[in-house]
Protein backbone atom coordinates (compact mmCIF):
# COMPACT_ATOMS: atom_id res chain seq x y z
CA UNK A 1 0.00 0.00 0.00
CA UNK A 2 0.91 3.36 -0.08
CA UNK A 3 1.84 5.67 2.48
CA UNK A 4 3.66 8.30 4.14
CA UNK A 5 6.78 6.95 6.00
CA UNK A 6 9.40 8.54 7.97
CA UNK A 7 12.65 6.68 9.10
CA UNK A 8 14.61 9.09 11.41
CA UNK A 9 12.60 12.00 13.39
CA UNK A 10 13.18 15.57 11.75
CA UNK A 11 11.90 18.54 9.23
CA UNK A 12 9.33 17.71 7.21
CA UNK A 13 11.67 16.55 4.22
CA UNK A 14 11.87 13.39 6.80
CA UNK A 15 8.58 12.25 4.95
CA UNK A 16 8.38 9.94 2.62
CA UNK A 17 5.64 9.03 0.35
CA UNK A 18 6.27 5.28 -0.34
CA UNK A 19 5.12 1.49 -0.89
CA UNK A 20 5.07 -0.46 2.53
CA UNK A 21 3.35 -3.69 3.58
CA UNK A 22 0.07 -3.70 4.57
CA UNK A 23 -1.09 -3.78 7.90
CA UNK A 24 -1.53 -7.22 9.42
CA UNK A 25 -4.52 -7.50 11.64
CA UNK A 26 -4.38 -9.30 15.39
CA UNK A 27 -7.79 -11.16 16.24
CA UNK A 28 -9.51 -8.34 17.22
CA UNK A 29 -8.92 -5.89 14.66
CA UNK A 30 -9.95 -4.21 11.96
CA UNK A 31 -8.23 -2.69 8.75
CA UNK A 32 -9.74 0.57 7.40
CA UNK A 33 -9.84 1.98 4.17
CA UNK A 34 -8.20 5.08 4.81
CA UNK A 35 -10.53 7.94 3.02
CA UNK A 36 -9.08 10.84 5.07
CA UNK A 37 -6.58 11.73 7.66
CA UNK A 38 -7.03 14.87 9.52
CA UNK A 39 -3.50 16.71 10.65
CA UNK A 40 -2.90 17.60 14.15
CA UNK A 41 0.46 19.57 16.50
CA UNK A 42 0.83 15.92 17.83
CA UNK A 43 1.75 15.06 13.88
CA UNK A 44 4.55 17.66 13.82
CA UNK A 45 5.87 16.47 17.49
CA UNK A 46 5.97 12.91 16.33
CA UNK A 47 7.88 13.99 13.41
CA UNK A 48 10.32 16.22 15.40
CA UNK A 49 10.44 13.20 18.17
CA UNK A 50 10.02 13.58 21.76
CA UNK A 51 12.43 13.10 24.45
CA UNK A 52 11.99 10.20 26.00
CA UNK A 53 8.97 8.87 23.84
CA UNK A 54 11.03 6.10 21.74
CA UNK A 55 8.32 6.19 18.87
CA UNK A 56 8.62 3.00 16.86
CA UNK A 57 10.56 3.58 13.77
CA UNK A 58 10.31 3.57 10.50
CA UNK A 59 6.46 5.38 11.45
CA UNK A 60 3.58 5.81 9.57
CA UNK A 61 2.14 9.35 10.97
CA UNK A 62 -2.05 10.48 11.38
CA UNK A 63 -4.03 10.22 14.20
CA UNK A 64 -7.63 11.65 12.50
CA UNK A 65 -9.33 8.98 9.94
CA UNK A 66 -12.23 8.73 8.42
CA UNK A 67 -12.64 5.64 6.15
CA UNK A 68 -14.18 2.04 5.15
CA UNK A 69 -13.76 -1.37 6.77
CA UNK A 70 -12.29 -3.46 4.62
CA UNK A 71 -11.12 -6.62 6.86
CA UNK A 72 -12.18 -8.30 9.89
CA UNK A 73 -10.42 -10.05 12.44
CA UNK A 74 -12.32 -13.82 13.15
CA UNK A 75 -13.66 -12.08 16.75
CA UNK A 76 -14.61 -8.87 15.35
CA UNK A 77 -18.83 -8.90 16.19
CA UNK A 78 -19.95 -5.09 15.87
CA UNK A 79 -18.73 -3.83 12.71
CA UNK A 80 -19.09 -5.42 9.04
CA UNK A 81 -16.83 -5.06 5.84
CA UNK A 82 -17.70 -1.80 3.92
CA UNK A 83 -19.01 0.22 6.79
CA UNK A 84 -18.27 4.27 6.92
CA UNK A 85 -16.64 4.82 10.22
CA UNK A 86 -14.68 7.75 12.04
CA UNK A 87 -11.62 6.11 14.12
CA UNK A 88 -11.49 7.11 17.85
CA UNK A 89 -7.76 7.78 17.92
CA UNK A 90 -7.28 6.36 21.28
CA UNK A 91 -5.41 3.09 21.38
CA UNK A 92 -5.89 1.52 24.59
CA UNK A 93 -6.11 -2.09 26.36
CA UNK A 94 -9.98 -2.40 26.94
CA UNK A 95 -9.46 -4.83 29.88
CA UNK A 96 -7.87 -2.51 33.31
CA UNK A 97 -9.60 -0.94 35.78
CA UNK A 98 -9.52 2.92 34.00
CA UNK A 99 -11.06 1.02 30.55
CA UNK A 100 -13.91 -0.34 32.26
CA UNK A 101 -14.74 2.21 34.17
CA UNK A 102 -15.18 4.19 30.83
CA UNK A 103 -11.92 6.91 31.92
CA UNK A 104 -9.88 4.71 29.00
CA UNK A 105 -8.24 7.81 28.59
CA UNK A 106 -6.26 6.97 31.49
CA UNK A 107 -5.68 3.65 30.74
CA UNK A 108 -1.35 2.65 30.97
CA UNK A 109 -1.54 1.61 27.67
CA UNK A 110 -2.87 4.07 26.13
CA UNK A 111 -1.41 6.04 22.79
CA UNK A 112 -2.79 7.20 19.88
CA UNK A 113 -3.11 5.88 16.01
CA UNK A 114 0.12 7.44 14.78
CA UNK A 115 2.00 8.00 17.93
CA UNK A 116 3.43 4.84 19.65
CA UNK A 117 1.35 2.94 16.82
CA UNK A 118 1.24 3.19 12.79
CA UNK A 119 -1.23 5.75 11.93
CA UNK A 120 -3.57 6.99 8.78
CA UNK A 121 -1.54 8.52 6.47
CA UNK A 122 -1.69 5.64 4.56
CA UNK A 123 -4.08 3.81 1.95
CA UNK A 124 -4.83 1.02 5.09
CA UNK A 125 -4.42 1.32 8.99
CA UNK A 126 -5.16 -1.39 11.61
CA UNK A 127 -7.09 -0.80 14.58
CA UNK A 128 -9.01 -2.44 17.46
CA UNK A 129 -12.33 -2.89 16.55
CA UNK A 130 -13.59 -0.81 19.67
CA UNK A 131 -12.26 2.41 18.08
CA UNK A 132 -14.49 2.15 15.18
CA UNK A 133 -17.39 5.05 15.43
CA UNK A 134 -20.66 5.93 13.68
CA UNK A 135 -19.62 7.83 10.81
CA UNK A 136 -21.88 11.65 10.41
CA UNK A 137 -23.34 11.10 7.33
CA UNK A 138 -23.94 15.00 6.59
CA UNK A 139 -19.97 15.09 6.51
CA UNK A 140 -17.78 14.55 3.28
CA UNK A 141 -14.79 12.43 4.58
CA UNK A 142 -12.38 15.32 4.89
CA UNK A 143 -14.81 17.25 7.74
CA UNK A 144 -15.77 13.53 9.03
CA UNK A 145 -11.87 13.15 9.64
CA UNK A 146 -11.62 16.70 11.14
CA UNK A 147 -13.98 15.77 14.04
CA UNK A 148 -12.11 13.02 16.44
CA UNK A 149 -8.90 14.39 17.96
CA UNK A 150 -9.51 18.08 18.75
CA UNK A 151 -13.22 17.93 19.60
CA UNK A 152 -12.59 15.51 21.81
CA UNK A 153 -9.78 17.16 23.39
CA UNK A 154 -11.41 20.20 23.73
CA UNK A 155 -14.99 18.64 24.74
CA UNK A 156 -12.85 16.90 27.94
CA UNK A 157 -10.98 20.11 28.90
CA UNK A 158 -13.84 21.80 28.89
CA UNK A 159 -17.14 19.31 30.06
CA UNK A 160 -14.83 16.83 31.93
CA UNK A 161 -11.82 19.14 33.41
CA UNK A 162 -13.05 22.00 33.77
CA UNK A 163 -17.09 21.39 34.83
CA UNK A 164 -17.73 24.45 32.39
CA UNK A 165 -21.45 25.81 33.68
CA UNK A 166 -24.08 27.59 31.57
CA UNK A 167 -23.59 31.22 31.53
CA UNK A 168 -19.90 30.55 32.69
CA UNK A 169 -17.58 33.18 31.02
CA UNK A 170 -14.46 31.06 28.79
CA UNK A 171 -11.12 32.32 27.16
CA UNK A 172 -10.21 30.23 24.25
CA UNK A 173 -6.71 30.63 23.14
CA UNK A 174 -6.14 30.39 19.43
CA UNK A 175 -8.96 30.67 18.00
CA UNK A 176 -7.76 29.21 14.08
CA UNK A 177 -6.16 26.12 16.09
CA UNK A 178 -8.22 22.79 15.53
CA UNK A 179 -8.96 23.03 19.59
CA UNK A 180 -9.63 26.41 19.47
CA UNK A 181 -12.27 26.47 16.51
CA UNK A 182 -13.73 22.99 19.08
CA UNK A 183 -13.63 24.69 22.13
CA UNK A 184 -15.48 27.81 21.06
CA UNK A 185 -18.72 25.98 19.37
CA UNK A 186 -18.85 23.75 22.00
CA UNK A 187 -18.43 26.34 24.86
CA UNK A 188 -21.24 28.03 23.26
CA UNK A 189 -22.81 24.98 22.82
CA UNK A 190 -23.64 24.90 27.04
CA UNK A 191 -24.20 28.00 26.69
CA UNK A 192 -21.39 29.98 28.03
CA UNK A 193 -19.83 33.66 27.11
CA UNK A 194 -16.95 33.03 24.80
CA UNK A 195 -14.15 35.45 24.43
CA UNK A 196 -11.43 34.21 22.03
CA UNK A 197 -7.76 35.13 20.94
CA UNK A 198 -6.09 34.76 17.54
CA UNK A 199 -3.28 36.26 15.73
CA UNK A 200 -5.04 38.48 12.81
CA UNK A 201 -8.29 40.56 11.51
CA UNK A 202 -9.27 37.08 9.52
CA UNK A 203 -9.02 34.81 12.10
CA UNK A 204 -10.51 37.15 14.72
CA UNK A 205 -13.95 37.39 11.80
CA UNK A 206 -13.87 33.79 11.48
CA UNK A 207 -13.74 32.98 15.20
CA UNK A 208 -16.98 35.68 15.58
CA UNK A 209 -18.41 33.56 13.03
CA UNK A 210 -18.45 30.26 14.65
CA UNK A 211 -19.76 31.63 17.70
CA UNK A 212 -17.25 33.82 19.76
CA UNK A 213 -19.00 36.81 21.48
CA UNK A 214 -15.50 38.43 21.80
CA UNK A 215 -11.97 38.39 20.06
CA UNK A 216 -8.76 39.63 20.92
CA UNK A 217 -6.16 40.32 18.65
CA UNK A 218 -3.25 38.91 21.03
CA UNK A 219 -0.76 40.68 18.31
CA UNK A 220 -1.79 43.86 19.58
CA UNK A 221 -3.51 43.45 22.85
CA UNK A 222 -2.08 41.96 25.85
CA UNK A 223 -4.93 38.76 26.62
CA UNK A 224 -5.32 39.99 30.21
CA UNK A 225 -5.87 43.41 30.41
CA UNK A 226 -8.37 42.65 27.17
CA UNK A 227 -10.26 39.64 29.47
CA UNK A 228 -10.27 42.33 32.72
CA UNK A 229 -11.83 44.65 30.38
CA UNK A 230 -14.63 42.60 28.38
CA UNK A 231 -15.62 40.78 32.00
CA UNK A 232 -16.15 44.43 33.99
CA UNK A 233 -12.63 43.20 35.82
CA UNK A 234 -13.84 40.29 36.93
CA UNK A 235 -11.93 37.67 35.02
CA UNK A 236 -13.30 34.13 33.29
CA UNK A 237 -14.21 31.29 34.95
CA UNK A 238 -12.01 29.16 32.54
CA UNK A 239 -9.36 29.55 30.73
CA UNK A 240 -8.98 26.55 27.94
CA UNK A 241 -5.29 26.55 27.48
CA UNK A 242 -2.73 24.83 25.20
CA UNK A 243 -0.47 27.35 24.01
CA UNK A 244 1.68 27.04 27.04
CA UNK A 245 4.76 29.56 27.72
CA UNK A 246 4.21 32.02 25.07
CA UNK A 247 0.28 32.52 27.07
CA UNK A 248 0.57 31.01 30.23
CA UNK A 249 1.28 34.21 32.42
CA UNK A 250 -1.70 36.07 30.54
CA UNK A 251 -3.41 32.93 31.06
CA UNK A 252 -3.71 32.93 34.73
CA UNK A 253 -3.83 36.39 35.65
CA UNK A 254 -7.70 35.96 33.05
CA UNK A 255 -9.13 33.94 35.57
CA UNK A 256 -11.87 35.61 37.99
CA UNK A 257 -11.80 33.80 41.64
CA UNK A 258 -12.33 30.30 41.96
CA UNK A 259 -11.38 29.72 38.22
CA UNK A 260 -9.80 27.04 36.55
CA UNK A 261 -7.15 26.98 33.98
CA UNK A 262 -7.39 23.71 32.39
CA UNK A 263 -4.39 23.04 29.43
CA UNK A 264 -4.31 20.11 26.96
CA UNK A 265 -0.61 21.58 25.45
CA UNK A 266 2.26 23.90 25.15
CA UNK A 267 3.27 24.02 21.45
CA UNK A 268 5.35 27.55 22.24
CA UNK A 269 7.44 25.75 25.22
CA UNK A 270 6.37 23.64 28.04
CA UNK A 271 7.97 25.96 30.96
CA UNK A 272 5.71 27.84 33.15
CA UNK A 273 5.42 29.82 36.26
CA UNK A 274 2.64 29.97 39.01
CA UNK A 275 2.51 32.20 41.60
CA UNK A 276 1.41 30.60 44.87
CA UNK A 277 0.26 33.49 46.19
CA UNK A 278 -2.69 34.16 43.63
CA UNK A 279 -3.44 30.36 43.29
CA UNK A 280 -4.41 29.85 47.09
CA UNK A 281 -5.96 33.34 47.78
CA UNK A 282 -7.84 33.46 44.18
CA UNK A 283 -8.84 29.77 44.94
CA UNK A 284 -7.73 28.84 41.21
CA UNK A 285 -7.75 25.47 39.70
CA UNK A 286 -4.78 24.51 37.24
CA UNK A 287 -5.96 20.87 35.10
CA UNK A 288 -4.49 18.87 33.17
CA UNK A 289 -6.22 17.21 30.54
CA UNK A 290 -5.47 14.35 27.65
CA UNK A 291 -7.92 13.46 24.94
CA UNK A 292 -11.27 12.42 25.83
CA UNK A 293 -13.41 8.91 26.43
CA UNK A 294 -14.63 6.71 23.62
CA UNK A 295 -17.96 7.48 25.48
CA UNK A 296 -17.74 11.34 25.15
CA UNK A 297 -16.51 10.70 21.05
CA UNK A 298 -19.71 9.31 20.54
CA UNK A 299 -21.73 11.93 22.36
CA UNK A 300 -19.38 14.37 20.12
CA UNK A 301 -20.21 13.10 16.85
CA UNK A 302 -24.23 12.65 17.66
CA UNK A 303 -24.02 16.22 17.62
CA UNK A 304 -21.94 16.73 14.72
CA UNK A 305 -24.09 14.14 12.76
CA UNK A 306 -26.65 16.33 14.15
CA UNK A 307 -25.49 19.87 12.48
CA UNK A 308 -24.90 20.99 16.26
CA UNK A 309 -21.39 20.96 16.15
CA UNK A 310 -18.95 21.72 13.19
CA UNK A 311 -15.39 20.44 12.21
CA UNK A 312 -13.92 23.51 10.56
CA UNK A 313 -11.69 22.44 7.45
CA UNK A 314 -9.13 25.13 6.23
CA UNK A 315 -6.99 23.01 3.82
CA UNK A 316 -7.11 19.70 1.95
CA UNK A 317 -4.28 17.83 0.04
CA UNK A 318 -3.79 14.93 -1.60
CA UNK A 319 -2.15 12.29 0.49
CA UNK A 320 1.50 12.77 -1.34
CA UNK A 321 1.20 15.99 -0.48
CA UNK A 322 2.21 15.81 3.53
CA UNK A 323 4.96 17.53 3.19
CA UNK A 324 3.26 20.74 2.26
CA UNK A 325 0.58 19.99 5.04
CA UNK A 326 3.50 19.61 7.55
CA UNK A 327 4.89 22.93 6.18
CA UNK A 328 2.01 24.69 6.65
CA UNK A 329 0.28 23.90 9.26
CA UNK A 330 4.06 24.73 11.11
CA UNK A 331 3.23 28.37 9.96
CA UNK A 332 0.10 28.40 11.87
CA UNK A 333 -1.91 30.51 8.83
CA UNK A 334 -4.63 28.13 9.18
CA UNK A 335 -8.01 28.32 10.20
CA UNK A 336 -9.67 25.40 11.89
CA UNK A 337 -8.30 21.66 10.09
CA UNK A 338 -5.41 20.29 7.66
CA UNK A 339 -6.73 16.96 6.31
CA UNK A 340 -4.99 14.61 3.90
CA UNK A 341 -7.29 12.67 1.07
CA UNK A 342 -5.94 9.04 0.01
CA UNK A 343 -7.91 8.71 -3.71
ZN1 LIG B 1 -6.76 0.00 29.76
Amino acid sequence: MKAIVFHQHGDPSVLHYTEVLEPHLRHNEVLIHVHACALNHLDLWVRHGIPGVPIPLPHIPGSDVAGVVAQVGPEVTTVHVGQKVVLSPGVTCGKCPACLSGNDNRCRDFTNLGYMVDGGCAEYVRCPEMNCMPYPENLDWAHAAAVPLVFLTAWHMLINRAQLLPGEEVLVLAAGSGVGSAAIQIAKFFGARVIATAGNDEKLAKAKQIGADEVIHHGIMPIDKEVRRLTHNRGVDVVLEHVGTATWDASVKSLAPCGRLVTCGCTTGYDAKLDLRFLFTRQLSVLGSYMGTKNELRTVLKLVAEGRLRPIVDKVWPLHDCITAHQYLEKSKHFGKIVLTVP
